[in-house]
């Protein structure tokens, strides 16, 4: 069996260590070989950025493709250049996303700008792991570059959001780039949309990210405190690569990904009278709540944000995402749109009134969540025997790993790392302490069995 490189996003290391320039050269030669025509390339503002990305182009060149170097943008804004020019045959991020500063990554996109599915990625995978034939002196690739991907894409975030209402309503914003891929085009979008901005690490030759790299409440400090000091109607920060989007309200408080993930389902819905959202099977009941009093339905899909993408495709819906910033509107492309998620996110303050009343307005649950390790080859007996002790008497979901839906509405799931050997346990309930007290049943049940059965 060919060993499996590309992760739930993309191939990634520690630089120099697993991540390195052989391997970027020989994924080069690879993808190459899988493309055959002219790529995109671009990348985040990570310090390895240029290495990883000479030698992989190197490697596309090698194979007889033509480089088109994209240079620092988003990953939404490589995808939509993928997307919509005919020349390109596909792309390649170089990005670790959130990942502290010493891993990078490489990411493949398909030729209609979607993240790669995993058949794909296997066939890459093939050639990686085999000897790959290289063009004779005259058949080799060039390199040209194209410096307007970023304008590009933000020009086509606006295409979807009433601009002349938004410039009028004169909103003021606190952006936090991370440093990262967006430093140029979110202030853009911002300056385009009569949007006051008020910048914060969006220095791409700053030190990336400019704080902890996960967009988490407790990293994201001092957006917050000066969101609220200068009460702005919106906080905005990015994860590194710009695919992800999350916000804070004027009086300086966080607002998880589940809660903007529901409010954009709900404007969706609410715009196009009913229609299907997807989320995966870890996504919270409330966004379920707000989707099915709106008049919409909600599918689950497996976890991961290709899977979402796709299923949106070959269901026909309009909107859909991941609690953790990772919001994708069809209407622009089958992504994570960092930008697309704050142009629309801009538009609801203009159309529903204050972020902070929106989200007091949603339904509240509690989560709790916890992991215990667990050894791949032991992670199907532990989901059999996790069934048969809590399937009776309640609904049984098997999409990803297992989730038990309780009748009083609360669930738990029980989901195994596709990287790691742990299992994940997430908890849900209306009931603070009953989220709590089920999590740790699991979490006991799932412990005693691993013990017993060493
Ligand atoms: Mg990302």
């Amino acid at each position: 069996m060919v060993q499996r490189m590309f992760g739930t996003n993309g191939v990634r290391g520690v630089v120099n260590e697993d991540m390195n320039t052989d391997l970027a050269l020989q994924m080069g030669k690879a993808i190459g070989k899988f493309f055959n025509g002219t790529v995109a390339i671009a990348t985040d503002t990570r310090v390895s950025g240029d290495m990883i990305k000479a030698a992989v182009s190197a490697g596309l060149m090698a194979t007889g493709c033509t480089v088109r170097d994209l240079g620092v943008v988003p990953t939404p804004a490589i995808q939509y250049h993928v997307k919509t020019d005919d020349d390109v045959v596909g792309g390649v991020m170089i990005t670790a996303s959130h990942n502290p500063p010493k891993f990078n990554g490489i990411k493949c996109i398909d030729g209609d700008g979607t993240e790669m599915p995993r058949e794909k990625e296997e066939q890459i995978e093939v050639l990686y792991a085999s000897e790959i034939p290289c063009q004779s002196w005259n058949d080799i690739g060039s390199m040209e570059t194209y410096g307007n991907a970023g304008e590009d894409y933000i020009d086509a975030v606006l295409r979807h959001v009433d601009v002349a209402a938004i410039r009028k309503a004169g909103l003021t914003a606190v952006l936090d780039c991370a440093n990262g891929a967006a430093c140029r085009t979110t202030p853009l979008l911002l300056k385009k949309l009569g949007v006051r901005a008020v910048t914060l690490n969006a220095d791409m030759q700053g030190e990336f990210p400019g704080h902890p790299s996960e967009p988490t409440a407790e990293n994201l400090r001092d957006l917050l405190y000066l969101t609220k000091a200068v009460n702005a109607d919106i906080g905005i920060a990015h994860d590194g690569d710009a695919d992800r989007a999350v916000f804070a309200t004027n009086d300086g408080s966080f607002v998880p990904g589940d809660k903007s993930l529901a409010l954009m389902a709900k404007s969706t819905v609410l715009a196009n009278g009913g229609g299907l959202i997807v989320t995966p099977v870890s996504s919270s009941s409330m966004v379920e709540e707000v989707v099915n009093k709106a008049g919409g339905k909600l599918i689950y899909t497996a976890v991961g944000s290709p899977i979402v993408a796709r299923r949106m495709m070959a269901e026909g819906s309009k909107f859909g995402g991941e609690e953790n910033g990772g919001l994708i509107f069809a209407e622009h492309q089958y992504c994570r749109d960092g930008a697309m998620t704050i142009a629309k996110m801009i538009e609801s303050i203009v159309k529903f009134g204050p972020l902070l009343k929106q989200i007091q307005e949603l339904p509240v649950y509690y989560t709790d969540k916890r992991k215990i390790e667990c050894p791949n080859n032991r992670k199907a007996d532990l989901i059999e025997y996790m069934k048969g002790k809590f399937s009776p008497g309640n609904k049984v979901d098997l999409t990803d790993g297992m989730k038990i839906l309780f009748s009083d509405g609360g669930w738990v799931l029980l989901r195994p790392s596709g990287t790691e050997p742990i299992f994940r346990i997430y908890s849900e309930s209306k009931n603070k302490d009953l989220a709590e007290q089920r999590c740790g049943e699991f979490e006991s049940a799932a412990k005693a069995f691993m013990e017993d059965s060493e």
